[in-house]
């Protein structure tokens, strides 16, 4: 992100401050108003900047949402109780049946469950593309391919996509490009300067924090707007004004809080390259990691989650090893101050079962 101080500043307008600092905290079902026209006018408002009714959000929603577009570039942004709930009503705005959906397949793994229950169950067919895959995507569209699902660095294994190598194919066949950004959290990766249409992230990572609130976002480019908006509204897809609140207090500390994550994160990574017991670490800012070059291109610094293998030792080895460490505890999510994450794989139940993935052997 070039112009950090947007991130100070934004979504702080007199119409969501009334002249504080920061926006209320406006908490409301009803929204009431004394004129039939005064109804009307708010509802046909395209502007998204009247209230009409609790769930289509108040002024604390659209002053975090404005804040949101401006870190991630786009021109709005649209709310959802979780990451999974932003990624799958995303999805669900943009495909019907008999649509073919183009997931990488080094995907969050919930992101690949709801297309092998929901999509698969409404008639939406899903294929897996190697995350490594670049401009090699053309031979996997085909005549009906709606969206294109990328997710970069993977989950867990950490493959960075050249993602204006897919944009550009995908635009050739008028597939609308979606990316998860949560690792990029917008402030160090921002897809649609790279001409992706939609980027998503769980917020419950970098943009709240805390560890606190479980929230996501997708902003859109102009194109897909409408629909984007659209879509989240036929679903009822909100959040509370509360945690919104909150995360957009999140977006003020981001790139603080980002740079000691990025510098505690290496250190960590470098000591696990000299350790023995390590195979492999997945950390996209070491110059050795597979992708380094793209990532170097195309993201301005890296975050607290990164990956490490550990060379084939017993279970009960790895379990001895986690269980004798006084920061790291075991706990799901990351992004926030105390651990990142810690996903443990033991031998019998490896995570990384999917497809071959290019350079990651694991076992
Ligand atoms: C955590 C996570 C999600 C899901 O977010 P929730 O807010 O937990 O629903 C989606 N994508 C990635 C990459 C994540 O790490």
């Amino acid at each position: 992100m070039k112009n950090k101080t947007k991130l100070i500043d934004s979504g702080r307008s007199r119409k969501w401050t009334h002249g504080a600092i920061n926006p209320a905290i406006i908490r409301t079902s009803t929204v009431r108003f004394e004129t039939v026209d005064d109804l009307k006018c708010a509802k046909s408002d395209e502007s998204d900047t009247s209230m009409y009714y609790g769930r289509d959000g108040t002024t604390t929603t659209f002053s975090f949402c404005e804040s949101m577009a401006e870190l991630e570039g786009g021109v709005g942004c649209v709310v959802s109780p979780s990451g999974l709930a932003a990624i799958t009503s995303t999805i669900l705005s943009f495909v019907a049946s008999g649509d073919h959906l183009l997931m990488v397949d080094s995907a969050y793994g919930p992101t690949r469950g709801f297309c092998e229950s929901v999509l698969k169950r409404l008639g939406v067919e899903v294929t897996y593309y190697d995350p490594l895959i670049g401009a090699g995507i053309e031979s996997q569209i085909r005549s009906n391919t709606k969206v294109i699902f990328m997710e970069s660095p993977g989950s867990g294994t950490m493959e960075i996509q050249d993602v204006p190598a897919v944009v550009e194919v995908a635009h050739k066949h008028d597939c609308v490009v979606m990316l998860d950004n949560t690792w990029g959290a917008g402030i160090n990766f921002q897809p649609l300067s790279f001409g992706v249409d939609i980027s998503i992230q769980s917020a419950t990572k970098y943009i709240v924090g805390h560890s606190d609130i479980v929230l996501g976002t997708a902003v859109s480019n102009e194109k897909h707007w409408t629909r984007l908006k659209e879509g989240n509204q036929e679903l009822g897809q909100r959040a509370s004004p509360d945690d919104l609140y909150m995360a957009q207090r999140g977006i003020r500390t981001l790139d603080v809080r980002m740079q000691r994550h990025q510098e505690n994160a290496i250190k960590v990574a470098k000591w696990l390259t000299q350790q023995d017991v390590v195979d492999l670490v997945l950390h996209p800012a070491l110059p050795d990691f597979h992708g380094h070059e793209i990532f170097m291109r195309d993201f301005s610094g890296s975050n607290g989650l990164f990956s490490f293998v550990l060379k084939s030792v017993s279970d009960a080895a790895v379990v001895a090893f986690i269980d004798s460490l006084e920061h790291f505890k075991l706990g799901i999510s990351w992004g926030g101050m105390r651990v990142s994450y810690f996903q443990m794989s033991l031998t019998q139940e490896l995570e990384f079962e999917r497809q071959p993935r290019g350079h990651i052997k694991i076992r």
